[in-house]
């Protein structure tokens, strides 16, 4: 019974947090509003953080480390105007739970995270899930994908000093990043459309994310 109830209330916060957060704010991509609608962001977090699981600011996920505002990956995801055909490469893991949004939407999604704990639990909860169209990778994301692949779509969910020039080779001619750029602090979030000769780049708004640690990225 308590469990039920509280599956019941934590539902009614994932209603209040479509409406209240995303759609107040101007998300209005119909797909992605219905997949947040579905989606229970209380799996991707740790016990002791649940009652937060739909609070309007990031939540911590261990190490150092946090899952970002919904708000957030709703920006972003909907900034990254994702499609059936794209392949995604995601930089910074994380709980999953952007990755899992993705997945929802792309053809397919190669997700990088340095730290291997977060990657285990993230990939465990997206089996758990049933969400299967995702490759996992534990190393440095700054370094790109570990094969010559390309990528219809980057996103980096970390702050970052610039696109690093492996991600930036790593994506397709038309195809679009969207990269937290600028120091610890805060960052402006930053969508970059790969064109022949360079890139084309609109600021979003602010942001605050941790720090991509790595070889084209910050120092730990
Ligand atoms: N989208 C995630 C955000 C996680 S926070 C979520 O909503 O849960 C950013 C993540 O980026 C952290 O887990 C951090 O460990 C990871 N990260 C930082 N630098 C990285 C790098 N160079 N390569 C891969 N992951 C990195």
């Amino acid at each position: 019974m308590q469990q039920i109830n509280e599956k019941d209330k934590l539902a009614d916060q994932r209603r209040d947090m479509v409406l209240n957060q995303l759609q107040i704010r101007g998300i209005k991509d119909t797909e992605l509003l219905k997949i947040m609608s579905d989606l229970p962001r209380e799996e991707f977090i740790p016990a002791e953080f649940q009652s937060q699981s739909y609070a309007d600011n990031p939540v911590p996920i261990g190490a150092g480390q946090t899952i970002s505002q919904p708000y957030i990956v709703a920006l972003m995801t909907q900034e990254l105007k994702v499609n059936k055909f794209c392949d995604v490469l995601e930089i910074g893991t994380g709980s999953g739970y952007q990755t899992a949004i993705l997945a929802s939407l792309a053809r397919h999604v190669y997700t990088i995270e340095r730290i291997e704990r977060h990657s285990l639990t993230a990939r465990q909860v997206l089996n758990s899930l049933n969400i299967t169209n995702v490759s996992y990778h534990v190393g440095d994301g700054t370094c790109g994908w570990p094969t010559d692949k390309k990528f219809d779509r980057i996103i980096i969910t970390a702050a970052a000093p610039d696109l690093p020039r492996p991600l930036a080779d790593q994506l397709k001619i038309g195809g679009l990043a969207i990269v937290p750029i600028g120091p610890e602090i805060v960052q402006e979030l930053v969508a970059m459309e790969k064109t022949n000769d360079g890139f084309n780049t609109r600021n979003i708004c602010g942001c605050r994310f941790v720090k991509m640690i790595g070889k084209f990225g910050y120092t730990e």
